[in-house]
């Protein structure tokens, strides 16, 4: 494996990356060809949108909220987000993440609000003409059910953790599935990205969190381990596969 690997969803604007960033920053150059940056709260989305300038060609940025925080702000400070994702259309890739959580999220109305509020972020996106990048635990059918009656044509279900039906509807409608590095530890996610067709797949690390070393600091390089996991399990050539997934991640992201 000679190639250089890419990571479509990670937090390396975490505190736990903020000591050595320089140093991480070199790494990274030397074994990534890129890595998408994933806000999830405002802090996060302004620190995605300094990475992604600071780094330009490395660091691409993608805004949003993770829903249990777009629930959390008021009307106002919600509109306000919605109104920095617009301002900032230049500087990122895409809009997540966004989505469902019903994992953390037990009561009913708050449900409401996320899925209204996820609605919001849809149409953000389709008017600026940028793919969304999905969280969903939990929620994974309600999710694709408002992708689809939304039209969304550009869609990344980052961190995949549905089940195998799921995936067929995501993938009917053409939606991209993202396998982070915790298909390294899951039977069913390997069995999972073993069968998804290599056009409709991505890699991830949503580091900082789920390190296959258990470190408690992933980093975006370790989707190498996935792509050999995958490669082996589709019977391919490694660097074949990881190709077709840089293709899949300039396309969907238009880098
Ligand atoms: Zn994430």
């Amino acid at each position: 494996m000679i190639m250089k690997t890419i990571d479509c969803h990670c937090h390396i604007q975490d505190v736990k990356y903020k000591d050595d960033f320089e140093e991480f920053s070199r790494e990274l150059k030397e074994k990534c060809l890129f890595a998408i940056v994933s806000g999830a709260n405002k802090q996060w989305n302004r620190d995605a949108i300094g990475l992604a300038k600071k780094y330009p060609g490395l660091i691409y940025a993608t805004i949003g909220l993770h829903p249990i925080d777009a629930v959390k702000l008021s009307e106002s400070e919600f509109e306000e987000e919605l109104k920095y994702i617009e301002e900032n259309v230049d500087n990122i890739v895409g809009v997540g993440e966004i989505g469902l959580d019903y994992h953390w999220e037990k009561d009913e109305g708050k449900r409401e609000i996320q899925k209204k509020r996820f609605i919001e972020f849809l149409r953000l996106a389709k008017r600026i003409d940028k793919p969304v990048v999905i969280h969903s635990w939990d929620a994974e059918d309600d999710c694709v059910t408002i992708l689809k009656e939304e039209n969304m044509q550009n869609v990344v279900m980052h961190c995949f953790s549905g089940k195998r039906p799921v995936m067929e509807r995501a993938l009917s409608y053409g939606y991209y599935i993202s396998f982070s590095t915790n298909m390294l530890f899951s039977k069913l996610l390997r069995k999972l990205s073993r069968d998804c067709p290599v056009e409709k797949m991505l890699i991830e690390t949503d580091a900082p969190y789920l390190d296959p070393n258990h470190t408690g600091k992933n980093m975006p390089w370790n989707t190498l381990l996935s792509v050999k996991k995958i490669a082996g399990m589709k019977k391919m050539d490694e660097d074949a596969l990881l190709k077709e997934i840089i293709k899949n991640a300039e396309k969907v992201y238009g880098i």
